[in-house]
């Protein structure tokens, strides 16, 4: 167990709060060593995270900022670097990482039709991540497709729907 326990000057404590509130998130704690985020059930599900944790986000001299994944909103048993400084970096990542999962935004596009000569990588929900030179969905045709984010609820039951 890490306790992430440095502390964070109060004004950034509450310009990250703020920024993250303003995306929609609810913050349910944020003091000098931890912002604490609620999850709902779609964040819980792509985060794999059981029903009383909470997101923490932290801060530690030697890693930076980081986040992880909280039973009781202090102990974080597997902090990751969150990759970003300012309060509004940390709170696009943030939301980034309660609708994939991941921090990389990652767009799957949905082809209305796959030709046997698309090359474009398939993926485990049905969509592509689209190849430039694809005859069938490059650039050059730029064809209407829906996309989502790899890893978000929506991609995942695509993918569990195609497996049953
Ligand atoms: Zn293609
Ligand atoms: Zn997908």
């Amino acid at each position: 167990m890490q306790h992430i326990a440095d502390e964070m000057p109060d004004t950034w404590v509450r310009e990250t709060t703020a920024a993250i509130t303003a995306l929609g998130h609810t913050v349910a704690d944020a003091h000098e060593s931890a912002i604490v985020i609620t999850l709902t059930p779609d964040n819980r599900h792509v985060l794999d995270a059981a029903d009383d944790d909470t997101l923490v986000i932290g801060w530690t001299e030697r890693a930076g900022v980081d986040w992880g994944i909280s039973s009781d909103g202090a102990h974080v048993p597997n902090p990751r670097p969150l990759n970003a400084a300012t309060p509004a970096e940390i709170a696009a990542r943030v939301r980034t990482l309660l609708a994939t999962g991941g921090l990389s935004e990652i767009p799957h596009a949905m082809p209305y039709a796959t030709p046997d000569d698309c090359t474009c990588t398939e993926q485990t929900c049905g969509g592509i991540i689209p190849d430039p030179e694809c005859p069938d969905h490059g650039h050059r045709l730029n064809p209407a497709m829906g996309w989502h984010l790899a890893g978000t609820v929506l991609c995942r039951k695509l993918a569990a729907d195609r497996q049953s």
